[in-house]
């Protein structure tokens, strides 16, 4: 379903709203809080109380100068705040302080997808919607909760440069990652300190023109804003192929349904009649400002992932999750300083194909909850990597790494797991193990090659799995090569 039809293709652009964790609001000094009792957080700029006057958070607009320097934009040198003029319950000044024509920030360009502005705002209060079944009995009511408004947000908007859900699934977490490693926000979805629309139309392939396109609201999961965009990209497609026309309107995606709903048409373009904001200076960064986001940046994502892959030599999909994910970066980094010997290769391996498939099956521990410390993993790649263990018994040891928390030295010593090195005690059962088995051995010495394989079974079984398989093969050739 990546391409939606031989004739069209989707052309998708995406608004990300990005919640500052700053300790304190955009323009007033109360504290940013998630989960506290409503309006506990609130004062008379928040409120929206007339006279008031907006003070800008300094720590908020240098949070947007990291994402401005993470995503490669230019930052202007004044940019000013204007009112955004509309009347909603979780409004009450019935504005909302955004940028308007000349935002903070703007070009800039993260792993191929061009974007086009990032600018600060205010978030609005929280609407809570309460049926008869709610809290207020015998009556649909609608609750606000001003602990939100005035919450420093960057809004950040692409080009429309995405042309299928995969595409903003991954880039989107490639975003989220980023933001996330600079430590500006939580990215949460489900909490909302992360919030993704997308803007979908379809166009006849090759085509320079855009269509008409449909908003989609708010995901809580970058998977299920993958499902809603290929199911509108379905939508439009069928609707386009029956001569039809799409109508701009705001959808939302059920995920438990697979359905799309229209939230409500848009075919009258809001006039927000955006002013500048009188009572706020110009947001003009000094060259310390801007010098002081440079230097703060950490090694980004996209960064880290082709160093993985281009100077560690790590695949693709383990460097791609290593650096999408910040906390299985952390756990192979801390591989890598506690056996500064052992292959990153081989390290990236064991960390997102087996510790990670054992996690799973193991009741689905997370990595930060896993008994299993960097520091012992790399030990038992280390072991392996010594051929002190065999690869089979390295996975039986990590079993009981991750349900029991064990040492995998102590375990390889103290089950005897570790493997023959003696060359002669090796030959031994080698030879004991062709004499015992005539029949595959002398087809293999008949030139039959694929019954060498039963022998290295029995092999490895009378060593308790504590042999090397490629040892054991080359040392069952050398014996049964005539001569
Ligand atoms: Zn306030």
């Amino acid at each position: 379903m990546n391409s939606p039809d031989a004739e069209f293709e989707a052309v998708i652009g995406l608004e990300i709203h990005v919640q500052l964790s700053t300790e304190t609001k955009m323009f007033c000094g109360c504290r940013l809080s998630f989960g506290d009792p409503p309006n506990t957080h609130t004062c008379p700029i928040c409120l929206g109380h007339p006279g008031v006057l907006p003070v800008p958070n300094r720590r908020a607009i240098e949070y947007a100068l990291l994402i401005a320097a993470a995503l490669g934009c230019e930052v202007a040198p004044s940019s000013i705040f204007h009112r955004k003029n509309y009347f909603y319950p979780d409004n009450p000044k019935a504005y909302q302080i955004s940028q308007f024509d000349v935002p903070i920030a703007s070009g800039g360009n993260l792993a191929g997808v061009r974007i086009h502005r990032a600018h600060l705002e205010e978030d609005a209060a929280k609407m809570i919607h309460v049926g008869t079944s709610g809290r207020i009995q015998g009556s649909d009511a609608s609750l606000v909760d001003f602990n939100r408004a005035g919450t420093p947000l960057v809004e950040i908007v692409t080009e429309p440069d995405l042309t299928s859900g995969a595409q903003v699934r991954e880039w989107g977490q490639l975003l989220r990652a980023t933001v996330r490693q600079l430590g500006v926000s939580d990215v949460n979805m489900e909490e909302g300190s992360l919030r993704c629309d997308a803007n979908v139309s379809i166009r006849p392939k090759g085509s320079d023109q855009l269509g008409t396109k449909t908003e989609m609201k708010n995901m809580n999961s970058f998977r299920f804003l993958e499902r809603g965009i290929e199911a509108e990209i379905e939508r439009q497609t069928g609707i386009l192929r029956n001569g039809g026309q799409v109508v701009q309107e705001t959808l939302h995606f059920d995920p438990a349904t697979g359905e799309l709903h229209p939230l409500r048409s848009k075919e009258e373009a809001h006039d927000y009649r955006y002013m500048p904001e009188p009572d706020l200076v110009p947001v003009a960064p000094d060259s310390g400002m801007l010098e002081a986001a440079a230097a703060a940046l950490p090694e980004l994502p996209e960064a880290r992932e082709a160093r993985y892959r281009d100077e560690l030599g790590i695949q693709e999909g383990a460097a791609r999750l290593m650096s999408v994910e910040t906390a299985w970066a952390e756990f192979f980094e801390g591989m890598l300083e506690s056996e500064p010997e052992i292959e990153p290769k081989v390290a990236a391996n064991w960390l997102t194909g087996e510790l990670a498939a054992e996690l799973r099956r193991q009741d689905d521990i997370s990595l930060g909850s896993s008994p299993v410390t960097p520091a012992n993993l790399a030990r038992l790649v280390g072991m392996v990597q010594a051929k002190r263990v065999s690869n089979a018994s390295a996975k039986d040891v990590l079993v009981k790494m991750v349900s029991e928390g064990a040492d995998p030295e102590q375990v390889v010593v103290g089950e005897g797991l570790e493997q023959i090195s003696d060359s002669g005690e090796l030959e031994s059962i080698v030879d004991a193990v062709i004499e015992a088995n005539p029949g595959p051995a002398g087809e293999v010495l008949g030139g039959n090659e694929k019954a060498i394989g039963a022998l290295v079974g029995a092999v490895m079984k009378e060593a308790g799995g504590r042999v090397d398989g490629g040892e054991v093969n080359r040392l069952l050739r050398e014996r049964l090569t005539a001569d």
